[in-house]
């Protein structure tokens, strides 16, 4: 008897462990020792192996990537009413952790070429705002920002940078790798980023005096001594031997995932390109992306949605691509300066499957998928 096979859901980025086990044997080695909690040899390991692999001095390893950005801007000495710019076109995440330090951000809009944020945006910013406290940037998608004129324009204004290098693990501009660019980069290791561990951030930055001032807040600020005493806030914000485990593991297939996602990024690229109003994300001949999500703009009589509701209609997971945060009911109140680039963004992007465990005969399904939308 014939039975109706039922399609196995596929996500826009899923974990996707190793298939040798090295987060396995990582993870053993942690029970082994009864290295579970809080500290140990994993993520010891795990910074000094994601430092080397970006090219930082130094690496805190922390709960997330949230945490992270906290921290920075702590480390940057961003405190109750400080203004930090912020891109608008991100996930909240970014945006978060100035509200939790009291701060207040002011938005800043995206350009076309990068998708991030947008230098000439940025410069009047800082024309309306010359008491500026530190600038955050995003690499969205694992697209880079235009890294020389940023870092120009706050070096100028001698302005604090962190850099929010969430989605762009295994992103390089010119060589280098993004998060390295600023005073303090941050990961994530969040369930859907190019490598996981469950959950887990890292901060990095060349100061290794601020990395040691982060790992000791994020360990609620014990004093050294034999009692417990606390002469500054504390956060309970490190990341566990356990999970620490996972990232050394997913580490060594970094490379081998970056190759997955710009090859699934090839692949839309040679079937959908070319299709009435479909715009590729940018590339620029600086970048060397990760291509985390591929995306893509549309602006012809084919809309997001339909593309949305076709996949869905599959099991197929796609969603579009973040809303501004100048535009979310929380963050409205606040400024933003620019020419609504990102709102176009937002009206017109998609971003389509990219998960690395996906087939050929997954992506062919899907293209196929999307290009009868034209025929219609
Ligand atoms: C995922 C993400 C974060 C937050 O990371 P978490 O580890 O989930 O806290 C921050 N910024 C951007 C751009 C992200 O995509």
């Amino acid at each position: 008897m014939e039975t109706t096979k039922v399609n196995e859901r596929i996500f826009l980025s899923s974990p996707h462990m190793s298939d040798e086990g090295y987060e396995m044997e990582y993870v053993k080695e942690a029970f082994d020792t009864n290295w579970i909690a809080p500290l140990g040899e994993n993520v010891n390991g795990f910074e000094k192996e994601l430092a080397e692999k970006v090219g930082s001095k130094a690496a805190a390893a922390l709960s997330s990537g949230t945490a992270a950005i906290h921290l920075a801007l702590r480390a940057a000495g961003v405190g109750e009413g400080d203004i930090v710019f912020c891109p608008t076109l991100t996930f909240s995440a970014t945006a978060n952790p100035i509200i939790y330090q009291n701060a207040v951000p002011v938005f800043i809009d995206s350009d076309y070429k990068t998708w991030n944020m947008c230098p000439e945006a940025l410069e009047e910013a800082f024309q309306k705002y010359p008491k500026v406290k530190a600038v955050i940037v995003v690499h969205l998608y694992g697209l880079s920002a235009d890294m020389d004129r940023i870092v120009e324009l706050c070096k100028k204004h001698n302005v604090v940078l962190i850099e929010d290098a969430a989605e762009s693990l295994g992103t390089y501009y010119k060589g280098r790798h993004t998060g390295t660019f600023g005073n303090y980069g941050i990961f994530s290791f969040n369930g859907n980023k190019i490598i996981t561990t469950s959950g887990g951030g890292m901060l990095v930055s060349d100061n290794e005096e601020r990395i040691a001032k982060a790992r000791f807040w994020a360990t609620q600020s014990r004093d050294q001594a034999r009692h417990y005493q606390h002469s500054e806030l504390g956060f309970n914000y490190r990341m566990s031997n356990v999970v620490a485990g996972i990232g050394r593991g997913q580490l060594k297939v970094l490379d081998q995932r970056v190759e997955k996602k710009r090859y699934i990024f090839e692949f839309y690229k040679r079937e959908l390109d070319g299709l009435e109003g479909v715009q590729f994300m940018p590339s620029n001949e600086w970048d060397a992306p990760n291509y985390w999500l591929s995306s893509m703009t549309l602006t012809g009589k084919v809309r997001p949605i339909d593309i949305f509701k076709a996949l869905e209609a599959e099991n197929i997971e796609s969603r579009p691509v973040w809303k501004p945060m100048h535009m979310q009911p929380f963050f409205e109140k606040y400024d933003y300066v620019g020419t609504a680039v990102s709102e176009k963004l937002f009206e017109n992007g998609v971003c389509l499957p990219s998960d690395t465990k996906m087939t050929d005969a997954d992506l062919a399904k899907i293209v196929e998928i999307i290009k009868k939308l034209w025929c219609e």
